[in-house]
């Protein structure tokens, strides 16, 4: 009989028994930098890295200390991969005074990391021939990997920032057909409505067009019904909760969902 696998468990231990085709790694910190009031950009190697495959928009699982001297995983999205080097980023949109995000502050060169990876199951749609990226701050690493994975067709990304220093813009791919990109600057850290009131200027009856939504709970749900009441069919929205207002994540570093609305 197979040994029973504990679900909640977050050590790497039960993560690599329970999750399919992800590896350990030892990441080490090669800097932590500050790049404005609201974004920590941390760098890591390790030999894990090199040959490690993963797809824009995945990520990875960290583990970092609670104040209570607990542990939990943090999911940070995969940033400029470098598989021969053995490199990687992860880019720690800044709040206040979670697990996460105190490690990330305080994060100093030579600090070796746990991670698990790579994690996520939302990819860029192979069939899609307009790809519309929506996110806040949090999800903005991955918002700039995928969009910028994009190779045919045209793209568009609409982000919101918590102030105009934080704005950063995605580097499409010269054979896309067409793109742009939004940046709504000062957003509060939660708050939807400019992104609401954006899309209703974007025309989503362009024939092949897949939506793409990673941000907060509350604004994943808002954009996703608004989207759905616009006539987009559900299967060309694809949705991930990154962090909920008012809420910590829980310990295996997914937003809490018990009263998720239905749609
Ligand atoms: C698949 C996936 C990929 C992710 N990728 C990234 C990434 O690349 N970069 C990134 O920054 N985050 C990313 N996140 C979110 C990240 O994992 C953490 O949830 C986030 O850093 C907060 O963790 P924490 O421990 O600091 O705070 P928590 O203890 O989870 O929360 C503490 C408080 O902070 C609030 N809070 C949490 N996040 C934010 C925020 N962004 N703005 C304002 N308030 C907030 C919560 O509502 C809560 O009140 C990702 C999440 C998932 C599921």
């Amino acid at each position: 009989m197979s040994p029973e696998i504990n679900k909640s468990a977050t050590d790497r231990a039960s993560l690599l028994a329970r999750l399919d085709g992800v590896s350990a790694l030892d990441l080490t910190v090669t800097s932590s930098e500050r790049r404005t009031e609201h974004l920590q950009v941390v760098a890591f190697t390790s030999p894990d890295l090199v040959g490690f495959n993963a797809l824009p928009g995945q990520d990875l699982m960290i583990d970092v200390p609670t104040m209570n001297g607990q542990r939990v995983r943090r999911r940070y999205t995969i940033a400029r991969l470098d598989s021969n080097k053995g490199t990687v980023e992860i880019w720690v949109a800044l709040h206040g005074n979670g697990a996460g995000e105190t490690w990330a502050r305080g994060a100093q060169i030579g600090d070796v990391i746990d991670g698990v990876g790579p994690r996520g199951k939302q990819y860029v749609h192979p069939t899609a021939v307009h790809h519309l990226f929506i996110g806040d701050h949090s999800s903005l690493a991955a918002t700039l990997e995928m969009a910028g994975s994009v190779a045919f067709g045209s793209v568009s990304t609409m982000v919101s920032f918590p102030s105009d220093d934080d704005v950063m813009e995605p580097n499409f791919q010269a054979r896309v057909a067409s793109s742009s990109s939004t940046a709504l600057s000062p957003v509060t850290p939660g708050d939807g409505s400019a992104l609401l009131q954006e899309l209703t200027h974007f025309d989503l009856s362009i024939p092949g067009l897949h939506c793409y939504i990673n941000a907060e709970f509350g604004i994943v749900n808002s954009v996703k019904a608004a989207l759905l009441q616009r006539g987009v069919d559900r299967d060309a929205i694809s949705t991930k909760p990154y962090w909920r207002l008012g809420k910590s994540n829980a310990p295996h570093g997914e937003p809490p969902k018990d009263d998720a609305p239905k749609d």
